[in-house]
């Protein structure tokens, strides 16, 4: 039986509905460029090579946070993926605060991990949350760098994370970020006041301050000269860290860049970071909002799982048990549509067991094919409804 016009209609109104229905926030959209080869670096030395570029942007009904990645590839340096500024930037909302070039800087074993061929960046999420990653599968670790966009979120959270191969160790895992708070002054000749709040204290340029990781539990870059209220500049940005992952760290407030270094515990195997670009906020606002909002997020981002949702929820033993009632229920239709519906489920069980084991790829692929499994328990609904003696 084919699904007729009128439960065509009622599915999609139920579809629109649900998001009003569950709550203030609307869905997250991701939005992949694919990756792109270019031939204009501006690197001395790689100007006429091959170039890769790829960008994500993630969406909710309060901002929007494009991040792209971008390295040289030419074949006349097989293996080695080059980008003096950095291989992640942040591009939207603002291409000054977390700079838009080179913004997340990762450094494993005293190597960048840029320097590493990426091996695969992608949406693993998008409706409910925002979701991607980008995976190095180096010869002696895995590591996989994920971004989630929670529904209605100002702030983008994210999860670095590392695996050794067999017999191998990993070494000290630092991170550099970079940001340009408010405006790019020394670009337009003009003098800032580059400034670091903490709920510990607050420090101007040009100077480098040494955190105390369990009191700066957030942290945020604002310009004195370039504040929203006073007319200038485009508003600041803040970063937050989960203080029992981290080590040691410091901020060079410099005149122009402000660079924040942290240094990953002995004992983490992974990093979360939260992330706000509050353009548009002027410093007053953004103080308000990092000192009322700060101890919320932490919690948010210790708790967050980065894996998809869909995968998550997915039980095997419950999804069998429903799929044998609705297939039953569908009676003739349910017939023509089990070997399809019952390999899917197969399918999905076996990513999930995979994931489960920390295999990146089996979590990517559960996200892919889960689209077209939901696709379907949504028609054998219909079909059971339709199918009723
Ligand atoms: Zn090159």
């Amino acid at each position: 039986m084919q699904m007729n016009p009128a439960v065509r209609l009622a599915a999609m109104l139920f579809s629109a509905f649900f998001w009003v229905a569950t709550g203030t926030a609307g869905p997250v959209t991701a939005r992949d460029s694919g990756v792109r080869k270019v031939h204009n670096g501006w690197i001395a030395g790689h100007k006429d090579h091959t170039w890769q570029d790829q960008q994500i942007t993630l969406s909710s009904d309060a901002i929007s946070y494009g991040i792209k990645y971008r390295a040289c590839v030419d074949p006349s340096h097989p293996g080695v993926w080059v980008c003096d500024e950095g291989f992640i930037g942040m591009p939207r909302p603002n291409v000054a605060n977390w700079y838009h070039t080179g913004f997340y800087h990762i450094e494993i074993g005293g190597k960048q991990l840029g320097s590493h061929p990426l091996t695969a960046m992608g949406i693993t999420e998008s409706g409910e949350r925002g979701a991607f990653h980008m995976v190095w599968d180096t010869p002696e670790y895995v590591a996989r760098l994920q971004f989630l966009l929670p529904p209605g979120s100002d702030h983008l959270l994210t999860r670095l994370s590392w695996r050794p191969k067999p017999g191998r160790t990993v070494g000290p895992v630092k991170v550099r970020f970079t940001c340009y708070p408010s405006f790019f002054t020394t670009a337009h000749n003009r003098q800032g006041d580059r400034t670091l709040t903490t709920p510990r204290t607050t420090v101007h340029e040009v100077t480098t301050e040494e955190l105390a990781p369990a009191e700066d539990t957030y942290l945020l870059y604002t310009d004195g000269v370039f504040d929203v209220a006073k007319g200038e500049g485009s508003g600041p940005c803040a970063m937050l860290f989960l203080p029992e992952q981290i080590a040691s760290g410091r901020v060079q407030l410099g005149g122009y860049a402000v660079q924040t270094k942290l240094e990953a515990g002995p004992d983490a195997h992974e990093l979360r970071f939260a992330f706000w670009d509050l353009t548009g906020k002027t410093n007053a606002e953004a103080q308000a909002l990092m000192k009322a909002s700060a101890d919320q997020a932490r919690e948010e981002l210790r708790a967050a799982v980065f894996s998809p949702l869909s995968l998550a929820r997915f039980s095997p033993e419950a999804a069998t048990a429903e799929i044998g009632e609705l297939l039953a229920a569908a009676r003739d239709d349910g017939t023509r549509l089990r070997p399809g519906m019952e390999k899917l489920l197969r399918t999905l069980s076996g990513l999930k067991a995979r994931a489960g084991q920390g295999d990146w790829q089996a979590d990517a692929e559960f996200a892919k094919q889960v689209r077209e499994y939901e696709a379907l328990v949504w028609k054998l609904k219909i079909f059971a409804l339709l199918n009723r003696p």
